[in-house]
């Protein structure tokens, strides 16, 4: 196998050849045919999340094939197209586990963090945590949904039902949950980095009913906004712009920080909440809402050796939708 690795915080990715990986009891080896990279990616390569396990092969949105079974898996086949999200796997004792919250487990693996990831050309996945995709849809188009799709969903669903949506950065995430938005007959209001018309004009195209700059703004009272950029100046902005009893979603792993602000901002019973990981109830929720929504992603395709072009490009916003490695 071959693979992109990150050997300390802040280092360039370097290609790295290895033996094939052979799975253990319960694991399958994947060989890898898409992986998109995500914000979360770049907050592993900077070292900003705690005990990253160096040498670790990032990359936590991966589209593959089943290609060798370890003993006592059952469930999954030989060829069958599986999606390897960011929950690698769970303690499944801990009192979240056993409440239906193993977004919140204790004792987590998460998937190109703390066991190595698919910016490579195989891996290794626990098989109870793979989703199997079907044969409908693009690998590279498919592999968006298994972070941006699947953390945005979560999102959404904690945004509550109100009809009047702001989104803050229309990225990855931003673009996918739109759709899905749209589809539930609600209102999208985009906010993007001043001036970032590229990114104005795919939402438009997706049906946004305004865009602006993140400081704008909207021209209606927001029921819930939810915040995928990592930038914590956005938090009071947002809640300027919710109405009385609404929500404000923190979605990413990662925020600079949160600036002080004036409680009436907060007053009239707003919320801040945010978003963590992902349950395996979410990944098979968002799947099927994502074929039946006819969620169409925007991708930029590169080849696994540009990782870390990919990476620059997100970093500095030059990037339309999403990117996508492709070994
Ligand atoms: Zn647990
Ligand atoms: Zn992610």
């Amino acid at each position: 196998m071959h693979a992109m690795v990150l050997a300390a915080p802040g280092a360039p990715l370097t290609w790295v050849e290895r033996p094939d990986p052979v799975p253990a009891a319960g694991e399958v080896r994947v060989k890898v045919s898409a992986c998109g990279v995500c914000r979360t990616d770049l907050h592993v390569v900077d070292g900003e999340l705690p005990d990253i396990a160096y040498p670790i092969i990032p990359g936590h949105e991966v589209v593959g094939r089943v290609d060798a079974l370890g003993p006592g898996v059952s469930g999954l086949k030989l060829g069958m197209r599986v999606g390897i999200p960011w929950l690698g796997s769970t303690c499944g004792v801990c009192r979240y586990c056993r409440n239906d919250e193993e977004n919140l487990c204790d004792h987590p693996q998460f998937t190109g963090y703390t066991r190595d990831g698919g910016f490579a050309s195989h891996l290794i996945a626990d098989a109870r945590y793979c989703f199997p995709l079907g044969e409908t849809g693009e690998d590279t188009a498919m592999a968006p949904l298994l972070c941006a799709g699947l953390i945005g969903w979560r999102s959404l669903t904690k945004a509550g039902d109100g009809k009047d949506l702001g989104i803050y950065g229309f990225g990855a995430a931003g673009h996918i949950i739109a759709q899905v938005a749209r589809w539930q007959g609600r209102n999208i209001y985009a906010f993007t980095r001043k001036g970032d018309e590229d990114a104005q004009l795919l939402a438009r195209s997706l049906g946004a009913r305004w865009t602006g700059a993140s400081e704008d703004a909207p021209p209606v009272e927001l029921d819930a906004a939810i915040i995928y950029a990592p930038v914590g100046p956005l938090v009071p902005q947002a809640l300027r712009a919710v109405r009385k009893g609404g929500r404000v979603v923190c979605a990413g792993i990662h925020m600079s920080d949160v600036p002080s602000f004036p409680y009436s901002i907060l007053w009239g019973e707003r919320q801040i909440v945010s978003v963590a990981n992902l349950t395996r109830h979410d990944g098979t929720e968002f799947l099927k809402t994502a074929s039946e929504a006819g969620v169409h992603t925007h991708t930029t395709v590169f080849p696994l050796e540009q990782a870390n072009e990919a990476l620059a490009r997100l970093r500095e916003g030059r990037l339309v939708g999403a990117a996508v490695l492709q070994p």
